[in-house]
């Protein structure tokens, strides 16, 4: 960049083009990055023009400067689509896991999920454990851990696949929908098990998984049914051992046996009413 004031349009004098050819130089830069759609290079460009003058910026590092904030702006802008599409019910993060109150999960196996090397493997996770014990936090947190990484992310409850693939089936929208449920890199069903399958949706989820699994792409699952039981928890037992079979082959299973946060408190209340002591609302 030359060491010569160039027109910056902030409308600080200092920063006025000195020459006519320097203004209209400066008009035709912003004109060049509104026709390439570069909005935040040109809203960023006065500023940037002034920085580049005052600090001596040699031309590299000028347009370097330019261009970052307009590849922060446009991820910062995929980043809230990614999240957008993910559907994320909780704005959970693998930070907020708080390991000292769930003894019970294994937490060098969620350190190396959160590499996330998992997905570049195709690798499936089961959360395995009984309500209230954090398996649904940690699919979030790893889901967006996922999806800030860059990756298509989405997620649902069985129950809202099993009725979305129903009502698909109904008006002839099948092939649709298991495309659908195929597209993302990660793809999280919380609470399997919770509420029983009916046949076609045990057929539905089967063919979910295995077209995932064909295509290496990384499936979570939140369950509180052990896998012994699958056999019986999900209609077909065939159905539900080859479901097992597919989501094993690259998969970790994060068995979690301990307290449920969520009666944590209820817990302390009948401790300290117990003892006498005093109970905070
Ligand atoms: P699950 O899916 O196993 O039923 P959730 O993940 O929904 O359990 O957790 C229940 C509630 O307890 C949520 O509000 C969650 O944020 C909180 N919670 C569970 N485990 C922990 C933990 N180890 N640290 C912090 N919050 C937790
Ligand atoms: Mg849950």
């Amino acid at each position: 960049m030359s060491s010569t004031p160039i027109a910056s349009g902030s409308g600080t004098p200092a920063a006025e083009p000195r020459t006519q050819s320097e203004a209209e130089i400066y008009q035709r830069l912003r004109a060049h990055l509104g026709f390439l759609k570069l909005a935040d290079a040109a809203e960023a460009l006065p500023r940037i023009l002034d920085e580049a003058r005052t600090a001596k910026l040699s031309l590299v590092d000028g347009l370097e400067k330019l261009l970052a904030v307009e590849v922060d702006a446009t991820e910062d802008r995929r980043l809230t689509s990614r999240l957008r599409f993910a559907c994320l019910p909780a704005p959970w993060r693998l930070s907020d896991f708080d390991y000292t109150a769930q003894p019970g999960v294994d937490q060098a196996l969620i350190r190396e999920l959160a590499t996330l090397r998992f997905i570049e493997e195709g690798a499936n996770a089961l959360f395995i454990g009984p309500p209230g014990v954090g398996k649904t936090m940690l699919a979030i947190g790893l889901a967006r851990a996922s999806a800030e990484a860059g990756h298509r992310v989405y997620f649902t409850t069985a129950a809202d696949l099993a009725a979305r693939c129903h009502k698909a089936a109904i008006e002839g929208r099948w092939a649709t929908m298991m495309r659908f449920y195929a597209g993302p890199r990660l793809l999280v069903l919380d609470e399997l098990g919770y509420l029983p399958l009916a046949a076609d949706a045990a057929a539905a989820l089967f063919q979910v998984i295995n077209t995932r699994y064909a295509n290496g792409s990384s499936t979570i699952i939140t369950t509180n049914v052990g896998i012994g039981a699958w056999a019986t928890a999900f209609g077909d037992p065939i159905v539900a051992a080859a479901m097992l079979d597919r989501l094993l082959h690259h998969g970790v299973v994060v068995g979690i046996d301990g307290p449920s946060y969520r009666l944590r408190s209820h817990q302390a209340r009948a401790e300290a009413l117990g003892t006498g002591a005093e109970v905070k609302p």
